[in-house]
């Protein structure tokens, strides 16, 4: 497990065994009974994040040279889908700070991997990734923050916004522009490495949500921040779109891995109700209406499963996996969707009611739709490559 880079990584099945043992045991013991008040609330998870840190997964998919677990996007996956079935929003607390991750890792100089990874490897400090603009999501060519050469520093001015781990991270990918007049944009788009200490970096407000609650989506402010020439990742000025773009493979895994654990968690709360509410002298599992649901449930949920996880193998053999990535990430968060709407139907009026768990899935699922590119662009991405890999 040596490698550099994400891509080619296996792991010893009893390890990962023991690995997905021990998350079940904490899942039951300790994040189950803190779920329902920090997302009422929209409290930050604080032991949660520490159990987290202790467990490793801040250091999941960081190489093993730097502290990490180093494992496996198959693995990972499993452990993102088991947490999101109980609780999906401290798995974005993790893989934003991975997806920051992989791109030093991926992209970084030496002196970058060296500095940045063991830090977050060991949890110490917690990353993002830093893209959305106020006026710049899905066409990331359209963002407005620039970054000035001056000396050893550059000059950073701009906003960033939907930022998750804004508030609570210490570190964040940012993405900017450092010539705005090249064409095509991209070419002008440079990834630096922006931590808090910096002059000029100032938290903006904390943005409230539909859910995806307890892990903070925020706005980043720069003014006339200076950051180190040497926190320009890879060193180079103009690889920004490709380095920010080039762990949205893993970032559409993991989303998938979400969704299925979504889809999962819906149908286990829906099949549990089912079989306890009585209607009409029987309970409500004996209908044939319920029947159908759960069946189209049960099924949705298992196609996400298998097609995430062989996305995930296919990474791991060091594939190219954009279409795989997406039609696993675009049939997943749909099928939470849906799992997580018709086992509100199952719950009928308690479904509406917040002593139940499942409107909260409801609320998390559609995030899903939105995340890692929206689920309209995962369609087109499919197609493109679908027809690329079938010429005529
Ligand atoms: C809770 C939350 C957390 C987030 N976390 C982060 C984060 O950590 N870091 C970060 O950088 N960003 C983050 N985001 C931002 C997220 O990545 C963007 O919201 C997403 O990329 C979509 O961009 P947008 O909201 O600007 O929508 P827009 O780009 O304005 O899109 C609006 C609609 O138009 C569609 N559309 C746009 N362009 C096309 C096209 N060319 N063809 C077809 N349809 C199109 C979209 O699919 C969508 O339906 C987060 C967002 C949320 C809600």
């Amino acid at each position: 497990m040596a490698s550099a880079y994400l891509q080619t990584r296996h792991v010893d099945p009893a390890f990962e065994a023991q690995l997905l043992d021990s998350i079940d045991k904490w899942i039951d013991r300790e994040m189950r009974p803190v779920v329902m008040a920090h997302d009422h609330g929209d409290i930050w998870p604080a032991q949660t994040v520490d159990q987290m840190v202790e467990l490793g997964l801040f250091g999941a998919t960081i190489g093993e040279e730097y502290g990490g677990l180093g494992l496996p996007a198959t693995t990972y996956a499993k452990i993102v889908a088991r947490i999101s079935s109980y609780w999906m929003a401290p798995t974005g607390i993790f893989n934003s700070h991975l997806i920051m991750a992989l791109a030093i890792e991926k992209f970084g100089t030496p002196a970058q991997k060296a500095k940045w990874l063991p830090m977050m490897a060991r949890g110490e400090i917690r990353g993002g990734l830093a893209l959305t603009e106020p006026d710049a999501g899905t066409d990331l060519q359209a963002l407005r923050m620039t970054a000035r050469r001056d000396g050893d520093h550059y000059v950073v001015n701009g906003t960033k916004t939907w930022i998750s781990n804004g508030i609570k991270g210490h570190a964040f990918a940012l993405l900017v522009k450092t010539d705005t007049g090249v064409d095509p944009r991209y070419k002008g788009m440079s990834l630096f490495i922006a931590d808090k200490g910096l002059p000029g970096f100032k938290t903006g407000k904390k943005i409230a949500k539909l859910g995806y609650n307890a892990i903070d989506s925020g706005e980043l402010v720069f003014e006339d921040c200076r950051i180190p020439a040497d926190q320009l990742i890879g060193g180079v000025e103009g690889q920004g779109f490709f380095h920010a773009t080039g762990g949205l493979e893993l970032g559409r895994i993991n989303v998938a891995a979400r969704g299925v654990g979504l889809a999962e968690g819906a149908l286990r709360l829906a099949t549990q109700y089912a079989q306890v509410r009585k209607t009409m002298g029987k309970t409500i599992s004996e209908h044939q209406a319920i029947q159908l649901k759960l069946g189209e449930m049960v099924t949705r949920a298992r196609a996400a499963r298998l097609l995430t996880l062989d996305a995930a193998e296919a990474y791991d053999r060091g594939e190219r996996v954009d279409m795989e990535a997406g039609m696993a990430k675009y049939f997943a968060s749909e099928a939470a969707v849906k799992n997580a709407e018709e086992a509100m139907r199952i719950f009928g009026g308690y479904s509406y009611s917040k002593e139940y768990e499942i409107e909260r899935y409801y609320r998390d699922a559609l995030l899903m739709c939105i995340g890692e590119g929206t689920n309209e662009m995962q369609r087109m991405i499919i197609a493109r490559q679908w027809v690329k890999r079938n010429p005529a």
